[in-house]
């Protein structure tokens, strides 16, 4: 499932192709994801400047020159490809339809951004842009990790009365919004915090190290994924999935990488989700 980073991936490889630009006609080949499409969102959409494309969590939200904002959700399985770029950073022809080409974009630059989702839990939606942040997905949303609502007063106070375990504290959206189970996983194990210990119980000093490891691990994961932008000439345009490496999570059984341990990653579950961590090192 894509991560925030995957997700800022994508953002940063459909700007340069959308941002500034016309949707010259867009196809939508069904009548749904995993709800029902806007409707007349075709319409709605064609001849439509892209005013700015920006990111909230996992959401893409493209802010166009009508006044609504499109909201794009890559669900578990959504890809998106980029064909007929006209920068020449991606493939130059357009490849065969495929079963799962749901929404197709052809911007008026000959750009054709292609929205595949074998699963259909992705998403999308129309709004006001005004209004954008009243929408139901973005409504309960707390701070952008990355961003200046997010730090380390907030985080604490967020964690004082949690009862739950840390780990499942983080992935709370209400908490910070875009966090997954793999960048959660690899921010415990930077500050040495164990992902079974209850929120409330960790000191406000240990709390307040969360903020800078969990950007850390976001920030890192985001410069991955810009730098696998760069190899798209020959790649198939397909955006936003690119190797990175981790230090805990799906390294179960490995040893631990903390210089002068000697432990290895332990796997456990948690609200049905591994995680991943090592118990010497995290407490
Ligand atoms: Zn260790």
């Amino acid at each position: 499932m894509p991560e925030l980073p995957e997700v800022e991936t994508v953002r940063r490889g459909l700007a340069p192709v959308m941002e500034g630009e016309v949707m010259a006609q867009v196809a939508v080949n069904r009548p749904d994801l995993r709800w029902p499409f806007p409707e007349r969102m075709a319409e709605r959409l064609a001849g439509q400047k892209v005013l700015r494309l920006r990111r909230r969590s996992k959401y893409i939200l493209a802010d166009l020159g009508s006044g609504e904002t499109l909201l794009v959700h890559l669900g578990m399985s959504g890809r998106i490809l980029i064909s007929g770029d006209p920068l020449g950073r991606f493939v130059h022809d357009h490849p065969a339809p495929e079963k799962h080409d749901h929404v197709v974009f052809d911007m008026a630059n000959g750009a054709r951004i292609t929205f595949n989702d074998p699963r259909r839990f992705g998403a999308m939606d129309l709004m006001e842009t005004a209004r954008a942040e009243e929408h139901p997905l973005l409504a309960k949303l707390g701070p952008e990790p990355l961003g200046n609502q997010f730090g380390e007063s907030v985080l604490v106070a967020a964690l004082r009365d949690r009862n739950t375990p840390i780990k499942s504290a983080l992935l709370d959206q209400k908490i910070v919004a875009g966090l997954g189970n793999i960048y959660v996983c690899e921010a415990l194990f930077r500050t040495g915090i164990s992902p079974r210990r209850k929120a409330r119980q960790i000191s406000a000093a240990r709390a307040a190290t969360l903020v800078p490891a969990i950007r850390e691990v976001l920030t890192q994961a985001i410069a991955a994924g810009g730098s696998s932008l760069k190899d798209f000439r020959q790649a198939d345009g397909e955006l936003g999935y690119f190797q990175h490496s981790f230090d805990v999570y799906g390294r179960e059984g490995e040893p631990c990488r903390t210089p002068g341990c000697t432990a290895t990653v332990a796997r456990i579950v948690q609200s049905g989700r591994s995680s991943f961590y090592c118990p010497a090192c995290q407490r």
